[in-house]
């Protein structure tokens, strides 16, 4: 399984954890978190920290964990995450609480990476704003979303995003416009560069209100008719294979509710794999395996995870 797209790959360095607290706050340092509390599959093991930097320190604690060769991992709302069970022996920074702000100025929204991709949607939509409704159902934050290139029914952020401040690996703040974050199908140079998304703009236009909320309802309802939300999961688990649809083989190959464990292909659409019955990351990576290993012999095509898998 591949590794996530902010996974520093260095040996797991000795932090001085007093030298953090000072950085961020000792209220912002936790130690053994479990992950399952901050991942929409509400599987797997711990962090040995977790980290809750804002928008004043980040620079300075990256600095510190670059210079300490501290491995770390990016985390926001966790919702397209899976942690193993032996958990994450580095340190994971979560961009979440302190970076929840969003303004509109014009026809751009304006955002920090921690504020979720439906309050800027219902945002837009107050504001007559349209371009983001693809956005309103997709459980993610804004640096998840900057990060995947997430995308919805025909909608994917490369269409509205016209710049994002990131932080690089030496701590130095960089300016993004569209075509620099190399945009491509769930794909963006922050996972290449291993940048953290702080902040981006948003360029929508002025539309009808009523339009707006049209199709944000009409979304809402296909998404509620079609996946199983009622289960946690990471949404979609493997990437769309060029020419063909994920779902559509795992259920052709007749995977449709198989489980391993507590994890199981769900029964509503093939593409999710759901947290059934108290699942470990174990099951739902064992049936991730299975799964990807029956397409590959019955059609010749190797599905890859869409989602992260961390440890
Ligand atoms: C029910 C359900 C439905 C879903 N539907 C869709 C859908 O329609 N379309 C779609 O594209 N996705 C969908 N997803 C997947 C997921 O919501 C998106 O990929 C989302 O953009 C992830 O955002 P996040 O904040 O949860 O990221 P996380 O899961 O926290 O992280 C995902 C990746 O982004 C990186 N990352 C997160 N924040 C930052 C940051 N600030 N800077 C740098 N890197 C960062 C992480 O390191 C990790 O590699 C769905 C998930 C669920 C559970």
């Amino acid at each position: 399984m591949p590794k996530g797209s902010a996974f520093k790959r260095y040996n797991y360095g000795m932090i001085d954890i007093e030298k953090i607290k000072q950085i961020i706050g000792m209220e912002n340092v936790l130690e053994n978190e479990d992950m399952s509390r901050h991942t929409t599959f509400k599987a797997g093991g711990s962090a040995k920290y977790f980290l809750i930097p804002d928008a004043d320190n980040i620079g300075k604690l990256i600095k510190y964990l670059k210079e300490n060769s501290v491995s770390y991992y990016i985390v926001g709302n966790g919702s397209n995450l899976l942690v193993k069970d032996t958990g994450y022996n580095g340190a994971v920074i979560y961009i979440g609480g302190e970076f929840d702000k969003c303004e509109v100025s014009g026809n751009t929204i304006k955002a920090l990476a921690g504020t979720k991709l439906s309050k800027i949607a219902s945002l837009a939509y107050k504001e007559g704003l349209t371009g983001l409704e693809f956005a309103s159902g997709i459980p993610g934050s804004l640096g998840g979303a900057v990060t995947m290139n997430a995308g919805a029914y025909g909608g994917e952020m490369s269409q509205i995003l016209e710049s994002v401040k990131v932080l690089d690996e030496n701590g130095n703040i960089l300016n993004l416009n569209n075509s620099e974050l190399k945009l491509g199908y769930r794909h963006s140079i922050v996972m290449e560069k291993h940048y953290i998304v702080l902040e981006s703009v948003m360029r929508l236009e002025h539309g009808k209100k009523e339009e707006i909320k049209a199709a944000m309802d009409d979304f809402a309802r296909k998404r509620k008719e079609k996946q199983p939300l009622e289960y946690p999961s990471a949404g979609s688990t493997f990437k769309r294979p060029e020419g063909y649809f994920a779902g559509k083989l795992i259920m052709d190959a007749g995977l449709r509710g198989k489980m391993i464990g507590g994890a199981q292909v769900s029964e509503k659409h093939c593409g999710f794999i759901i947290n059934k019955e108290n699942a470990t990351a174990s099951d739902i990576l064992e049936l991730m395996d299975y799964v990807s290993d029956k397409v590959f012999e019955k059609y010749n095509v190797r599905l890859e995870p869409e989602v992260k898998i961390l440890g």
